[in-house]
């Protein structure tokens, strides 16, 4: 029998659709292939979200439908006691209503929630999660279930509280040493009045007595043990006594500068770095003329801080340039600044004697001297420059090489934008 011949119109479509139906074939096994790598990929991608994070997945309602290993293990709660409650079982109490409401919102909404929740776990004890939770959707845009994925934050928030709790502790007991050092410096100061006042008096009566013993009747050169004791002995310790009581009083009325500072109120504005420096220059005019100092000021930038206070930092760093000055060369001092960020730099730089690097932490001490001998001071400029700027968030630094001067440096805040406009 001769074989059936289709006509060509049919062949060709029956081969057309033959082909089709390999290509739908071929494509069908392609994607069953692909499913199955890409199933692959979402079970490690769970392994390793289980592995690292404390996963729970929740109905629309809130109801807890599935909790991963480390959920239970952080919440010290076995898997079926959490399994349709909802998270209210782990709540801390720590945060206001409004928190959640607010989470709630978000989520329902269709938008993703981030934040830091402290949660009570079923011994009572507090753990904190850094929190992320997505909100899966229906077609209509309504959350269907939404899956919370966090991460244990506990170690780092005791930090936080403890270091919050440690500047607390830290402020009061500066506050307190602040008012035992202006009591003690206060009251120090009316016995040193008297120890001043009653050794003057005795001096007073020891020059009447050697007076009265040497006169007429007399003759106190007779006694050499009186006479050395009156002339000599006496007056001597009596100003050893009068110039412990006036450097005692030097120290008190230092202490009690630096301890008023603390509680001086600081009216913090926009300051005008030019004018301030002429300021301090005009104050300055005598010892500048007088030693023959060359002052050079830039352009400075603004900066925010208490007027008067500002003038003091400034005041004494171009007074130590000067009094530090060398005697080998004319003193240059030049002033200059610029803003880095939120932040207003500027430096004093002089050619003076310089301070050797072991010095240069201690110049910030308090009563520290590098060379209690030479020239006037007391050693507490830079400790109230240093206690000025921390009261402004700021900074004050120095880089010196001995014999060849130095730079001191001073951060403050700049005035942000919005100062800008003001
Ligand atoms: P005072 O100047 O009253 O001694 P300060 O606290 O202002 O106190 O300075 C402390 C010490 O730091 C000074 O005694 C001095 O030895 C050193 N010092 C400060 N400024 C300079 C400077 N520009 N150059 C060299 N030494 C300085």
């Amino acid at each position: 029998m001769e074989p059936a011949v289709l006509p060509s119109s049919e062949a060709d479509a029956l081969r057309d659709s033959e082909s089709r139906l390999r290509a739908t074939e071929d494509a069908l096994n392609l994607s069953r292939e692909e499913l199955k790598v890409r199933l692959n990929e979402l079970h490690d991608v769970k392994a390793a979200l289980d592995a690292h994070s404390i996963v729970a997945i929740t109905d629309a309602a809130g109801l807890i439908t599935s909790v991963n290993d480390k959920f239970c293990e952080i919440s010290k709660f076995p898997r079926e006691e959490l399994l349709g409650q909802n998270h209210r079982l782990i709540n801390s109490g720590h945060h206001p209503k409004e928190f959640f409401t607010e989470m709630w919102g978000t989520i329902a909404h269709g938008k993703v929630w981030h934040g830091e929740i402290k949660n009570r776990a079923k011994d009572g004890s507090f753990y904190w999660v850094e929190t992320t939770i997505f909100p899966f959707l229906n077609k209509a845009g309504k959350p269907v279930q939404y899956v919370a994925i966090r991460t244990d934050i506990t170690a780092r928030k005791l930090a936080d509280e403890q270091l919050v709790l440690m500047t607390r502790s830290l402020e009061e007991k500066n506050k307190e040493l602040e008012a035992v050092v202006y009591v003690a410096s206060h009251d120090l100061r009316s016995p040193l009045v008297n120890i001043q006042g009653f050794s003057r008096e005795l001096a007073l009566a020891c020059n009447q007595i050697r007076a009265k013993l040497s006169g007429p009747g007399f003759d106190l050169l007779q006694n050499a043990g009186l006479a050395t004791a009156l002339t000599e002995d006496i007056p001597e310790a009596i100003g050893f006594i009068l110039s412990g009581v006036s450097k005692m009083d030097r120290l008190l009325s230092g202490f009690l500068r630096f301890s008023r500072l603390g509680r001086a109120a600081m009216v913090i504005e926009r300051l005008d770095m030019n004018q301030m420096l002429k300021g301090v220059v005009q104050t300055l005019e005598f010892q500048i003329k007088q030693t023959g100092t060359t002052l050079q000021i830039a352009e400075l930038p603004d900066c925010l801080g208490d007027s008067i206070q500002i003038n003091q930092v400034f005041s004494n760093l171009l007074d130590n340039a000067i009094k530090y000055r060398s005697g080998d060369r004319p003193c240059v001092i030049q002033v200059t600044g610029r803003t880095q960020g939120n932040l207003a730099l500027y430096m004093v730089e002089d050619n003076g004697v310089g301070i050797a690097a072991a010095h240069q932490g201690k110049i910030f001490e308090i009563f520290h001297r590098l060379n209690p001998v030479e020239g006037s001071g007391e050693g507490l400029g830079l400790t109230i420059a240093q206690r000025i700027l921390e009261r402004h968030s700021g900074k004050i630094w120095v880089e010196s090489t001995t014999g060849q001067g130095s730079k001191f440096f001073v951060s403050l805040p700049a005035p942000s934008l919005s100062h800008e406009t003001t």
